[in-house]
């Protein structure tokens, strides 16, 4: 009786563990990456490579996307989820 108690206990608190240490991963995990990304992103609107100090750019759910122009980017504003869906990542 007392083992399996303990054994709840045991679980329930790696459970939460793991569930915490998969969000610290996930966050610090990401700080790298955006580190490492190339000097050109992908025009989520129109699939045009885009350089990293050139044309336009908004951030999206803590991510950054560029556009090559004004109106890729006002696509974008207009309807983020349809083309942060259509790219995958
Ligand atoms: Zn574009």
């Amino acid at each position: 009786m007392w083992g399996l108690l303990v054994f709840l206990a045991v679980a329930v608190g790696l459970y939460i563990f793991l569930k915490w240490r998969f969000g610290a991963e996930h966050v610090n995990g990401h700080v790298p990456e955006v580190r490492n990304i190339p000097e050109r992103y992908t025009d989520p609107v129109c699939g045009l490579s885009v350089e990293a100090n050139k044309g336009y750019g908004t951030m999206y759910k803590g991510r950054e996307y560029r556009f090559c122009s004004l109106r890729c980017l006002a696509d974008f504003d207009a309807d983020p989820e349809r083309y942060v869906h259509s790219t995958g990542a």
